[in-house]
């Protein structure tokens, strides 16, 4: 089974690792730092051996799999060297942390309970929840909440839990089945003190490396669905 290296060290952005099967231009390693696209985070891209990843995904059995652009005779068993485009991969990192805070903010400050989805982009956040008004008021709160907790730079850790421990601890229930992302491993991401959610993505190490927010669209898309869009200044 791959080693998934971008949860040991999100900020891991080389590696050298073995080639485990190789068919045409797909190919899968002992380990690497490629993110497969999944939890709204697109996957990463970068080089193996020289060659652009085009696409990386993980497979129902857990398996990480690496298009490549063309075949470049690479082999099973032979070693190889994965560059990521850093910063593409830390502009995604800081937008998806930022996606985690402003779900703490809907949920503590404005009752959210319910997520409609998240998609990140290289420049932009887009988010959907449950709440009844969404105005340039609510969305002016937000920003300022998000912006304090950015000034109080909270530590951002992830751990893997087991399911038992996930589904035992009442703290860890609330909050993951009513937030926006789909959830295949017990992964908790931890704002600590601030907010906690189950996630399989990768993140920035404190509250003070995102920076601050600014939302720069919101749609209504029905009672009990809005959206916000919102990017990090200077990103
Ligand atoms: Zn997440």
């Amino acid at each position: 089974m791959t080693r998934y290296l971008f949860w040991e060290d999100s900020y891991a952005r080389e590696f050298e690792t073995q080639v485990m099967s190789a068919s045409g231009n797909e190919i899968i390693l002992n380990s690497t730092c490629f993110y497969p696209s999944s939890g709204g985070q697109p996957s990463d891209t970068g080089t193996i051996n020289g060659i652009d990843v085009i696409d990386v995904r993980k497979r129902e059995d857990g398996e990480i799999v690496h298009t490549l652009q063309s075949v470049g005779g690479i082999g099973s068993g032979d070693t190889v060297k994965g560059i990521l485009d850093w910063d593409r991969r830390y502009r995604l990192m800081r937008l998806h942390s930022a996606g985690h805070v402003v779900s703490g903010i809907l949920s503590k400050n404005f009752g959210v309970r319910k997520h409609t989805g998240i998609q990140i982009y290289e420049d932009r956040v887009r988010m959907g929840f449950d709440i009844a008004r969404l105005d340039k008021e609510v969305s002016t709160s937000i920003e300022s909440e998000f912006n304090r907790v950015v000034a109080e730079n909270h530590q951002i850790v992830a751990k893997m839990l087991t399911w038992e421990l996930v589904n035992s601890d009442s703290s860890l229930k609330t909050v993951s089945e009513d937030r926006y992302e789909k959830i295949d491993v017990p992964r908790v991401l931890d704002i600590v003190g601030f907010d906690k959610q189950l996630d399989g993505g990768t993140h920035v190490r404190s509250t003070g490396e995102i920076g601050e927010i600014e939302i720069i669209g919101r749609e209504n898309k029905g009672r009990n669905d809005k959206r916000i869009i919102f990017t990090i200044r200077g990103l």
